[in-house]
């Protein structure tokens, strides 16, 4: 492999480095192993990563950081990007991965790192913090995700036609915190800031009042409240939030603090502040709990938290897939074969809702050459205007009306048989309506009252008595959710809309193998930078497990590629399994001296 350093001209900042890491080997990286170690290693996730992923990450990207003649030299870049991926995807911490990369040999491997070169083999953990902060800071995770999923789409001919969408919850490091526990932790971070800044200010506030927050035994009384007492306790932190707002808000200098910010928020969306007629003062109301925003603060270590109904505060990902269908008359919990690969990561608030996600998703995923034809979703993106967005788009969405089969005049409609056009042709009784008008944006229909008139589905039907009978008006959008809510009782939309539960499948797999769900940072960059770059990883492994090194990189048991490249590759490593077997029979030359792979030529 051959090393290049590159200097550039501009200066500041230290020299970069990075390796050519697409020459191939003119030795042979794993002459030291034996067949059993070189073949796990071989066939692992390593050598893909090492020839198919490593001399494509994009180090174009960070190479401008590191501008400059002075200073020493950088880390290969190539192996620093790879690092940063193998660390989100292992989930380590700092120390761990300066361990993996100084001994785990497969990590090594991977990255393209000489164990001999003591340069290459250590990476100081500030270095691997700086990395991170310039990665999640410019938001180049997503790139890394890109190259990555694409170059194995490309790869292993991924067919991208279906795809399916759902979200996961994600917790960032920080505790839940109810709302008394929320104001002390944001006033006594306030003070702290005050008296570290702004001594005289802080010096002049009532002595009660600090004392209160900021000793450690009179801060405890705050996590002592009984249940009896917690609406008298809100109101006491309500006017102390109160009057320090009020107090610093004309103080240029105090209000450009990110912890005032953050009291002035906590004020505005836990409390009401109202003026009192007549002593024209200003009082105090703490917010019933269902009139805070979902978006609200949750805690001021993680500001950009929010907090969702149904999973609780942190963030979600909205996390897009290929899927193979089951061939015909595979049984019914059985996927296809094949690789599916993530193709879509959007890391947002937990309060977000999914339903402005979908449309998005497939602008994100077109944009790269992996459109779908049909996308499998849950109700919450099957809304009428997502339907038909992603029909102008050439994507046909599976999914169920939102709201399910509950009692909308849509659902009722469901069991009427309407003409091309959209008119009723009968009702669930199979009786034709006397008439059926259309009245600008919406129709009219009547039925005879002898039909109606002590009809069994009376009860469920939407028919009013009107004048000439008995009737009711709908719209187009009721008859295209009719329509659907009709479809989704059929046997063929059940068996394309089963592949949709399969995303859970994902969800755990990333957690379990990259710990995705209970992240160890916080803030919505940080939460990004890791999502994707495990995103990233997952698909690694995924393209590992159907990885076949002697089939040119297509997936285990499809049909070889009788190219030229594929027989010039048979034909060398047979030379040079018979060169080790004389190797290994006549100790021919020294034991240092390695033997070409079948790479290296
Ligand atoms: S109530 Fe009238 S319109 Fe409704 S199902 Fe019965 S016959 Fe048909």
């Amino acid at each position: 492999m051959l090393n290049l350093s590159v200097i550039s001209t501009s200066s500041g900042g230290p020299v970069r480095f990075v390796k050519d890491h697409k020459t191939r080997d003119m030795f042979d990286p794993l002459a030291r192993f034996g067949p059993h170690r070189r073949s796990r290693l071989e066939r692992s996730w390593a050598r893909l990563f090492r020839e198919e992923i490593l001399p494509i990450l994009p180090v174009h990207k960070i190479s401008p950081r590191y501008s400059g003649t002075t200073g020493s030299p950088t880390k290969d870049l190539y192996a620093m990007l790879g690092i940063m991926l193998l660390q989100q995807v292992h989930d380590t911490t700092d120390e761990e991965t300066v361990d993996q990369v100084a001994f785990n040999l497969k990590w090594q491997y991977a990255l393209g790192i000489s164990e001999s070169k003591e340069r290459e083999a250590y990476v100081c953990p500030k270095t691997l913090w700086t990395m991170r902060d310039i990665l999640a800071r410019e938001n180049l995770s997503e790139v890394i995700f890109e190259t990555v999923t694409e170059k194995l789409a490309k790869l292993f001919s991924v067919d991208t036609t279906r795809q399916r969408l759902d979200s996961v919850h994600i917790f960032s490091n920080m505790c839940h915190l109810g709302r008394i526990r929320l104001f002390v932790r944001v006033i006594k971070a306030f003070l702290v800031n005050l008296k570290r800044h702004h001594k005289e200010l802080f010096v002049a506030l009532p002595k009660e009042m600090t004392e209160k927050y900021l000793k450690k035994l009179r801060e405890s009384v705050f996590s002592l409240v009984k249940p009896s007492e917690s609406t008298k306790t809100l109101a006491e932190l309500g006017a102390d939030l109160f009057f320090l707002a009020e107090r610093f808000h004309e103080v240029e200098a105090v209000a450009g603090m990110s912890s005032y910010n953050l009291l002035c928020r906590l004020l505005r969306e836990q409390c009401t502040v109202e003026e009192d007629a007549g002593t024209k003062g200003k009082t105090v109301r703490i917010k019933p709990n269902k009139e805070i925003p979902s978006d609200s603060l949750q805690n001021p270590s993680d500001p950009e938290a929010t907090y969702c109904g149904h999973k609780g505060q942190g963030y979600q990902a909205q996390i897009m897939e290929t899927y193979c269908p089951a061939p015909a008359g595979e049984g019914e919990n059985t996927e296809g074969k094949g690789l599916s690969l993530i193709t879509h990561v959007s890391v947002e608030p937990a309060h977000a809702s999914d339903a402005h996600a979908l449309l998005p998703a497939i602008d994100d995923v077109a944009g790269r050459g992996l459109a779908p034809k049909e996308v499998v979703a849950d109700s919450l993106y099957g809304s009428e205007k997502n339907v038909e967005g992603a029909a102008k788009k050439g994507v046909e969405v599976v999914a169920p009306v939102p709201g399910g089969q509950k009692e909308s005049k849509s659902a009722y409609l469901a069991d009427f048989t309407f003409s091309p056009e959209g008119g009723i042709e009968r009702c669930p009784m199979g009786h034709a309506p006397l008439e059926d008008t259309s009245r600008g944006n919406h129709r009219e229909v009547i039925f005879s009252v002898e039909n109606c008139l002590g009809c069994p589905a009376r009860k469920r039907c939407p028919v009013k008595a009107v004048r000439r009978g008995y009737g009711f008006s709908y719209d187009r959008k009721q008859v295209r959710m009719a329509r659907r809510r009709a479809r989704e009782k059929t046997s063929s939309f059940r068996d394309r809309y089963r592949y949709r539960s399969g995303i859970e499948g994902t969800f755990s797999a990333l957690d379990r193998l990259t710990g995705v769900k209970q992240l160890r940072i916080r803030g919505m960059k940080a939460v990004r930078y890791c999502v994707t770059l495990k995103a990233a990883g997952v698909n690694l492994f995924r393209a590992a497990a159907v990885w076949d090194p002697e089939r040119g990189g297509k997936p285990a048991g499809s049909a070889q590629i009788p190219g030229i490249r594929a027989l010039a590759g048979r034909f060398l490593h047979r030379i040079v399994c018979l060169a080790r077997r004389l190797h290994i029979f006549f100790e021919f030359g020294s034991a240092d001296l390695p033997i070409p792979a079948p790479s290296a030529a």
